[in-house]
């Protein structure tokens, strides 16, 4: 029998917000490999299954991205059913395109579980819509991984500037300040407030705000850490420190 390899998305880590299909295949899984930004779901693991810890949080990788897409390869040949468990959905930022051309050059049955971002997740649950009629009628999702001053910068610096779209920011936290500079060189209005969400969803999730002109220094000053979704533009007006999900600390009070 040919295994197959189901590339899931496992959302921003609250389980609330995994999808059926997800549910489902996670439940009948022989092999899971997860990422630590799967968060809750990753005790939802069936018993029985292979767990493998990936790792990858904040630059801390327990596993080499070619050992992660070996295994699935060499447990998917041994009949295998293996969920490849990432944080938000897999082909944002996670290299599930990556892991996608391995599995297909090995000629590997692969099935897509789209799973909810936190790009647009994070922040909506914080009560910042990513795009709003009055505010932002664009979005622009980029990593904040590359050093964003490095020749040949594949970010396009200038373009993202000059739009008064909403830009979404997701491992972004070391390069802030890179980041920030750049926007505001290139003309963005120092002016513009920026939210920087770290553990979206999670119990403790925190919130700050500033503008382009000082959240560097108010992030470094609040010690912010990875993971966190960092969101540039008008939009952030609408954050009135509310959430709008059910989250972790919800779900223990309770109903009623
Ligand atoms: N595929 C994922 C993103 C992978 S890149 C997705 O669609 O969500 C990893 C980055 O995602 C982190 O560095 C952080 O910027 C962001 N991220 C993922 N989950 C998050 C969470 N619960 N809270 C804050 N940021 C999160």
């Amino acid at each position: 029998m040919k295994g197959k390899v189901y590339l899931v998305g496992a959302g921003p880590g609250s389980r609330d917000l995994l999808t059926l299909r997800a549910l489902e295949v996670i439940r009948t899984a022989q092999v899971v490999l997860y990422d630590q930004l799967a968060g809750e779901i990753i005790a939802m693991l069936p018993e029985a299954a292979e767990k493998i810890d990936c790792g990858k949080f904040g630059g801390k990788h327990t596993l080499e991205q070619q050992e992660i897409e070996a295994l699935m390869v060499s447990r998917a040949r041994a009949g295998k059913s293996v969920v490849r468990l990432k944080g938000g959905d897999p082909f944002l930022f996670g290299r599930g395109g990556e892991e996608l051309e391995v599995l297909q050059e090995h000629g590997i049955p692969v099935e897509l579980v789209p799973g909810v971002t936190s790009a647009i997740a994070v922040p909506g649950c914080a009560g910042i819509p990513v795009t709003h009629r009055r505010y932002a009628s664009q979005v622009t999702f980029i990593t904040g991984h590359e050093d964003p001053t490095k020749e040949g910068s594949a970010i396009a610096w200038e373009m993202l500037a000059r739009s008064d779209g909403t830009i979404v920011i997701l491992m972004g936290v070391k390069n802030l300040p890179a980041i920030v500079s750049l926007l505001v060189t290139h003309g963005r209005d120092p002016a513009t407030p920026v939210a920087v969400i770290e553990r979206g969803l999670q119990k403790d999730q925190r919130v700050t705000t500033g503008r382009l002109a000082d959240i560097s220094g108010k992030a470094a000053m609040a010690g912010v850490r990875p993971p966190a979704v960092i969101i540039v533009g008008d939009v952030v007006q609408l954050y009135n420190g509310g959430h709008l999900c059910r989250d972790g600390a919800d779900r223990e009070r309770p109903a009623g």
